[in-house]
């Protein structure tokens, strides 16, 4: 036992406080809340950490994230344009993009950015896809929407030298974005902005 209470109190404790933000007054606080809880409601939390874990994959097509071995939503939605993609560090800049409602076309999910110092090689993201996605054809423009930093930047630029050869428009989202900011927490009129104003890389 490692802490002041029972065995599986403890554990529980100590799993909260892995949490971000979650100190050690809150953890103890949020086990002794699921303590006290009907026995349904902590197992409905418990089943939707589960499910969360094993049942969100990647779509097959732009790597956002999708239930099972799916096609994600956006992609089998009919009414997008798919002549457009639209490139993404990570799945939480999909969701901030469409809540401006300026978006039609479809994304694609690189995972992160191109950041050497940190390990994170080119390789490592979901370039390879994105370049068999553009092979096909038929594409007419590709946005750039990497964060507005420095890696960002760099991983806009590489991608938009392997897509040369491919000859399709890119552009890169427009700089009301704050430099060194992130798309995940731009405000809805600030993201419109630079989506309307986007400007051509290549
Ligand atoms: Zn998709």
């Amino acid at each position: 036992m490692s802490g002041p209470y029972t065995e599986s109190l403890n554990r529980l404790i100590e799993q909260f406080g892995k949490l971000p933000g979650i100190g050690p007054k809150t953890a103890e606080r949020l086990a002794f809340y699921i303590l006290k809880a009907r026995p349904a409601e902590a197992i409905m939390l418990a089943d939707a950490i589960r499910d969360v874990k094993s049942r969100i994959k990647r779509c097959k097509i732009c790597c956002n994230l999708s239930e099972e071995d799916q096609v994600c939503q956006i992609c089998s939605d009919q009414r997008r344009d798919r002549t457009a993609i639209c490139v993404v560090e990570q799945p939480k800049d999909v969701v901030n993009l469409e809540k401006t409602g300026v978006c039609n076309w479809v994304y694609h999910v690189l995972g992160g950015h191109i950041a050497p110092l940190e390990g994170i090689e080119p390789d490592d993201l979901t370039i390879e896809l994105l370049v068999d996605r553009i092979r096909i054809g038929n594409l007419k423009e590709v946005i750039m929407a990497t964060n507005p930093d420095i890696a960002g930047d760099g991983t806009a630029l590489y991608i938009s030298s392997v897509l040369k050869p491919y000859g399709v428009k890119i552009t890169r989202l427009a700089r009301g974005l704050p430099a060194g900011s992130t798309i995940e927490y731009a405000s809805g009129k600030i993201l419109t902005d630079a989506i309307i104003g986007r400007r051509q890389l290549q």
